[in-house]
């Protein structure tokens, strides 16, 4: 009889080796392990209409592809395109998939630049933007318009820390008939799947820990529809804000420790919230790792870690400003997700552009200091903190 053919399930990699490995396979011409950074702007073609696949870097270039399939593969993904910063990827997604007369609900609670770019440029096209509280699922179905055509939300938030239900919202995006796109930055695809939780897109500054050492900028949206794709490949080529190829190799070499890194974000993370929270000086530590977190729980059943971003409050700016000069380790510097501990006043740095008011709205005082624990000794970060600390 003959033998039944079974063809074998292909074994499920695990998250560090899809890292390492997507989009990062030997170069096929010399067997370089590292992939190969094409600085090209053009590509002979073999005649009319006849080419190896690229034309023009624009439109694509081969490191870029590269990147593109290992960020699709850690998102889950079925596209990815990059851009060149965070900002960049969110103007293309806008640039898609909104047009005039369209509604985007927006997380209240967001990076500072995020609005501004929606508030001051988008809506001079007839778009309009509404701000909710995206952990509350009520005032989200409530905002919900008939012209809604995408939810845009992150969680945990910035710099407040409030977490929403991503599988929640998207159902109640799908209901009213939008996509819900999220920014995983603070989380990383390494704690936390939008995609797998319903969400439609998923966008990341790559300049934080997806490259992780503080050393490029670079944005970029997942998909999950053909239609992503062929409209982001398009604006790629359309509106040209691509990231280069310089620079998408530093994400493709970051990514490789993704996973060891967030590993040491958390438990830096775990240990810095820990003594922040005893510190007599400090009022509230807004972490998700803390049982005190209000979404505790929520935490972690969409999360499968906590990450390093940590709010906490000193009472006032005053007290802000003397721990922020005193840091010597830490860096008291915008941004976060890399190596090295990184601190920020969101009143005046990130959410600037939010005003008083909007700031008040939303709980942000000007007493509260970002903190994006690094990935040194976590005892040389504490002795940091507890020098700067002692200066208010
Ligand atoms: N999203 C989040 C959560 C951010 O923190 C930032 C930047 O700080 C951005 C988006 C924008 O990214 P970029 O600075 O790469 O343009």
């Amino acid at each position: 009889m003959k033998k039944k053919e079974t063809k074998a399930k292909p074994r499920k990699q695990g998250f560090a080796t899809v890292a390492i490995h997507a989009g990062q396979e030997p170069d096929e011409l010399t067997g370089a392990v590292a992939p190969p950074i094409y600085p090209t702007s053009t590509y002979v073609q073999q005649d009319l209409g006849k080419n190896k696949g690229y034309e023009y870097a624009r439109v694509s270039n081969p490191t870029r592809t590269r990147l593109e399939q290992n960020m699709a593969a850690l998102e889950g993904g079925t596209s990815a395109h990059v851009f060149a910063s965070g900002m960049a990827a969110v103007t293309a997604l806008t640039q898609c998939f909104l047009r005039q007369g369209d509604h985007l609900l927006c997380g209240h609670d967001t990076y500072g630049g995020v609005p501004r770019f929606f508030n001051q440029v988008v809506a001079n096209y007839g778009v309009e933007f509404t701000y909710v509280d995206t952990s509350d699922l009520e005032a989200v179905k409530k905002a919900m318009r008939r012209n809604t055509r995408i939810v845009w939300m992150e969680t945990p938030t910035n710099p407040l820390m409030v977490l929403s239900d991503i599988r929640e919202v998207a159902r109640i995006a799908h209901a009213g008939g939008a996509e819900l796109a999220v920014d995983n930055t603070f989380m990383s695809p390494y704690f936390q799947k939008p995609l797998a939780l319903g969400a439609d897109m998923v966008m990341h500054s790559t300049t934080k820990f997806l490259n992780g050492h503080s050393d490029g900028l670079g944005g970029v949206i997942v998909g999950s529809k053909p239609h992503h794709a062929e409209k982001l490949a398009f604006m790629q080529k359309a509106s040209g804000a691509i990231l280069s190829p310089f620079e998408c190799w530093l994400v493709l070499r970051g990514v490789k420790t993704l996973a060891v890194r967030m590993e040491k974000h958390d438990e830096n993370g775990r240990t810095l919230a820990a003594y922040l929270k005893k510190h007599p000086k400090i009022r509230k530590v807004m972490y998700p790792g803390l049982k005190e977190h209000p979404q505790h729980e929520l935490a972690k059943k969409q999360m499968s870690g906590f990450g390093s971003m940590i709010t906490f409050d000193l009472g006032s700016l005053n007290n802000a400003r003397k721990m922020l000069r005193k840091l010597s380790l830490c860096a008291f510097a915008e941004s976060l997700g890399g190596v090295e501990t990184l601190v920020n006043h969101p009143a005046t740095m990130t959410h600037a552009a939010l005003g008083v008011e909007g700031r008040k709205k939303i709980g942000l005082t000007d007493g509260m200091v970002r903190l994006s624990g690094g990935i040194e000794d976590a005892k040389d970060i504490i002795a940091d903190l507890e020098q700067a600390l002692a200066a208010i």
